[in-house]
């Protein structure tokens, strides 16, 4: 048998470009972790880990099924009854994950009508909008006057969907949630956002934006995941019972694989109790996430977003930024280089993340490398990004 060169060819031009992915050793080192999605450090928490060692002793293992066929447990019910009681809607549906949610829910829910989609949605939501039959519209991040004018000339397709994470998850800025509300009212369209990185973040009981924001009551459909701030495994959409009822029986992401494990399911029963409660560690949290931003912009990066404990640190080309997240790695800081696709050309930059596992003498030690060693790796970070026109890379001169 011989290889087709197309696939050593195709990994030589990655690496070229300086794309090329692989698996990192996180377990290698006692390195800092600042690019964890465990922000109020609930994955190690020790009630988690006793709810599911007790669940695996009546549940067991595997699932057996997937849940229209012999996976459904009293704790996945028991979960959707607690998530939809949560969020005051009438109806809840838990996924294997956030991916499996977002492609099924949206390839479901908008039929062959509209999708207005924001440009930097997450994959997950990018892939329910191609698996869908509906039209994509896909509007400038966050540009509502955009989003205004392909509504005004969509109005004859339905349904209509606008389709938003809320706080995005490389730039961990925010959705202009209020005026995506009015917008949905005004055309008669409907409202799915995606809380990925908000629930457990924002609001008073750590359901999200739309909480935090008092717009509940104008969400037609809410994603929300438990593998981020929640500590956990899965996802979860809610909204009214007749949506609902259509995902169950459309979204194929859903229907065609195995349930998750019932551990997890009351694993997630006990996140929830637990992230209810922690609105002071919120609070605290994403104080921290300002101040470490106003850190950063005092030595001159630039960084986007206010408050949501992801804080990208832009670097613009994809060489510097590996060099850059290799050198802190050498000073112990582990913090992943982003690059396109997962953003666009010119955008690659540190995501740096905060959880509550961290303490102060590590903020004072990734500041400490980050001073170090910006000057060895590249001079020309100092230059601001958002000077530049579209797309150029701010360390275009920066030596090899
Ligand atoms: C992480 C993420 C997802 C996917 O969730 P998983 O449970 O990790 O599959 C979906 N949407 C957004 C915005 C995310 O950041």
């Amino acid at each position: 048998m011989t290889l087709d060169p197309w696939f050593e060819q195709s990994l030589e031009s990655l690496k070229d470009n300086h794309l090329f992915r692989e698996l990192p050793a996180s377990w290698v080192g006692a390195d800092v972790n600042f690019c964890s999605n465990d922000y109020l450090g609930l994955s190690k928490h020790p009630e988690m880990k006793r709810v599911a060692k007790e669940a695996i002793d009546q549940f067991g293992l595997g699932s057996s099924g997937s849940r229209l066929v012999s996976g459904n447990s009293k704790a996945h019910v028991e979960l959707e009854k607690l998530l939809a009681d949560w969020y005051g809607k009438e109806d809840a549906l838990f996924f294997n994950s956030g991916y499996n949610a977002g492609v099924g829910v949206i390839s479901a829910v908008s039929g062959e009508g509209v999708i207005f989609s924001d440009q930097y949605n997450h994959a997950s939501l990018v892939d329910g909008c191609r698996l869908s039959k509906a039209e994509t519209v896909v509007y400038e991040h966050a540009n509502m006057a955009h989003l205004e004018s392909l509504l005004k000339q969509h109005s004859e397709r339905f349904p209509q969907w606008i389709v938003s994470e809320t706080v995005f998850s490389m730039d961990g800025d925010k959705a202009p949630l209020n005026k995506l509300v009015e917008l949905k009212k005004k055309y008669k369209a409907s409202l799915l956002i995606d809380e990925a990185h908000a629930v457990g973040v924002y609001g008073d009981l750590g359901r999200g934006l739309a909480e935090e924001l008092g717009l509940f009551n104008e969400i037609d459909l809410l994603l929300g995941m438990f593998g981020k701030a929640l500590g956990s495994f899965g996802a979860f959409a809610v909204g009214d019972k007749p949506i609902i009822t259509w995902i169950l029986n459309k979204a194929r992401s859903f229907i065609f694989t195995t349930a998750v494990p019932p551990l997890i399911a009351a694993a997630n029963v006990k996140a929830i109790e637990l992230v209810k409660g922690m609105k002071n560690e919120r609070l605290s949290l994403r104080k921290k996430a300002e101040v470490f931003r106003d850190f950063l912009k005092a030595l001159d990066f630039v960084t986007e977003g206010d408050d949501s404990p992801i804080i990208p640190l832009l670097v613009g080309d994809p060489e510097n930024t590996l060099r850059l997240s290799k050198a802190l790695k050498e000073e112990g800081i582990w913090v992943q280089a982003i690059r396109p696709p997962t953003v666009p050309k010119g955008m690659s930059r540190l995501r740096i993340t905060l959880s509550l596992l961290h303490q102060e003498k590590e903020y004072q030690q990734f500041f400490t490398a980050l001073k170090k060693v910006r000057g060895e790796t590249c001079p020309s970070w100092d230059r601001p990004m958002r000077d530049m026109p579209q797309g150029a890379s701010p360390s275009g001169a920066c030596p090899a």
